[in-house]
């Protein structure tokens, strides 16, 4: 270690981002601390994100398939089907608490330093903590991101009345009507938990349709999905009131009509999350912040300040789990003198809803919009047989490929098993895989990826089974 430094890197947040960049710098050899606020470590993402509301969702799923609805079909009869709401929150707690004793044991088994407190820089290798400085060589910002409310909306999580997704993954009865706001990823997912669970569910979208920024053919079909398993999405429309009348909520909803007035029990403010800058002393240390209030990175993740780096949903770009990992293991790298690679055009992003939604590449969109000539695909699940014998048909996969060199340039999928599929097209992308190299791979049967394949052969009308 660097003479006159307690550490050579100091990570401030213990999201994925910042646990991975902090395990990684110690396994390389450098002498790392990583510090958070939470009494917990995991970040958003396990605390308070992806991990408790996969959980709510899988346990969601299989109590709507036993009620009735996927198991009847294969004739499982299971009578009289209930939930146990607090069973189900302790089940969901549990498997947050064991995941985040698992990251404080590869902490320790690593040799990274546990720091708990708030963090603010006094300098740019002086780092406030708990009221005591600490020197690092580097430091690297990974404070994440909170959920942001709309103007004139106060979110009171405890009553479980105006609640953001934090709210949403811990109310303690289930809303007889749930108002969501934001037809984005978190608002359709958190939707379907308490639709499962019996709530009428209504989501108010202010685009002209659910899943702003996803490929337009993902986005009509997951409209048509969700509403016929009972979701009511309201788009082109815009909360602009929400009052607390006693047991219910009054929520003014303006659409091209004019503004109407709906109660509900429950409104679950999902419009998007912004970057956790506040309080870190950035002012003390030059760094740069942009128009949206996150962090400014070069293409290595350094911030204006050259020991400085940020990682993660503080900065801009896809506020995805998985983006946060990989820049800190490359950051990581990068400090310990190694390359440190992310491939920022190939972020898969899936939405874990039934079917579940996976993309990678770019849209058609935004070839349309970038003159780049392609050529496109659709394969519908209908035609793959594992689906098939699954009965759970509802889905496609849509590739897009140059239209010369058939490059794949483009991967969107809906289906039961979307998010695990989207894998195998991420990896032959980051290759540089042509459609032929996909068609032309052996792929195991019957799999839900053999969609991939013949999407992939279907680009030159070749496909099988379709
Ligand atoms: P975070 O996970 O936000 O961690 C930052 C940490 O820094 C926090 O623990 C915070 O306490 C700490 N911190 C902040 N400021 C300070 C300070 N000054 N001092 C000390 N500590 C500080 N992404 C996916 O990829 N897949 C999903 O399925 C998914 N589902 C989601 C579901 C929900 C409901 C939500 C809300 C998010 C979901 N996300 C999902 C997004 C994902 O959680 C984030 O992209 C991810 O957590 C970002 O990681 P991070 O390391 O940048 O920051």
């Amino acid at each position: 270690m660097t003479e006159g430094y307690d550490y050579d890197v100091l990570v401030i947040g213990a999201g994925p981002g910042g646990y991975a960049c902090a395990i990684r710098a110690a396994q390389l050899g450098l002498k790392t601390a990583c510090v958070d606020a939470r009494d917990t470590l995991g970040g958003t993402c396990l605390n308070v994100g992806c991990i408790p509301s996969k959980a709510l969702l899988h346990a969601t799923h299989l109590f709507e398939a036993a009620r009735g609805g996927h198991m009847a079909c294969f004739g499982i009869r299971t009578g009289d089907v209930h939930i146990d709401l607090e069973k189900l929150m302790e089940k969901k707690n549990e498997t947050v608490s064991s995941f985040a004793k698992g990251i404080d044991f590869l902490f320790r088994k690593n040799g990274v330093t546990r720091l708990e407190g708030q963090a603010s820089f006094v300098a740019s290798d002086i780092i406030e903590v708990g009221g005591k400085n600490v020197r690092a060589k580097s430091a690297v910002i990974a404070t994440g991101s909170s959920p942001s409310s709309l103007p004139g909306i106060q979110i009171e999580n405890g009553r479980g009345m105006i609640v953001d997704s934090t709210g949403a993954l811990s109310l303690t009865r289930i809303p007889n009507h749930l108002l969501v706001v934001g037809g984005g990823v978190i608002g359709l997912e958190l939707g379907s938990v308490w639709r499962r669970l019996g709530a009428r569910v209504t989501v108010i979208e202010y685009t002209d349709q659910i899943l702003p920024g996803m490929d337009c053919d993902v986005r009509s079909v997951m409209a048509k999905l969700l509403a016929k398993q009972g979701m009511n999405i309201v788009v082109s429309s815009s909360v602009t009131g929400v009052e607390i009348n006693g047991q219910k909520v009054s929520v003014a909803v303006k659409d091209p009509s004019g503004i109407k007035t709906i109660e509900v029990d429950t409104v679950l403010v999902a419009t998007g999350r912004r970057s956790n800058t506040a309080g870190l002393g950035l002012e003390h240390v030059c760094i740069d912040i942009d128009d949206r209030g996150s962090v400014t990175v070069d293409t290595q993740g350094r911030t204006s300040a050259s020991n400085i780096y940020a990682i993660g949903d503080v900065t801009r770009g896809m506020m995805l789990a998985h983006r946060a990992e990989d820049e800190g293991i490359a950051v990581a790298e990068r400090l310990a003198g190694r390359p440190g690679i992310v491939n920022h055009a190939l972020i898969p992003n899936v939405v874990y809803t039934d079917p579940e939604v996976a993309a990678v590449g770019k849209t058609e969109l935004e070839l349309l919009n970038h003159g780049i000539p392609f050529k496109k695909s659709h394969f519908p699940m209908l035609a793959n047989s594992r689906a098939k014998a699954n009965a759970a048909t509802d889905g496609f996969v849509k590739l897009l490929a140059h239209a010369e060199t058939g490059v794949v340039l483009g991967a969107h999928m809906v289906g039961e098993v979307a998010g695990t599929m989207v894998a195998q097209i991420t990896q032959a992308m980051e290759f540089g895989a042509t459609a032929q190299d996909v068609a032309y791979t052996c792929h195991a049967h019957p799999t839900h990826s053999e969609a991939i394949k013949e999407a992939a052969l279907a680009l030159d009308g070749a496909a099988i089974h379709y």
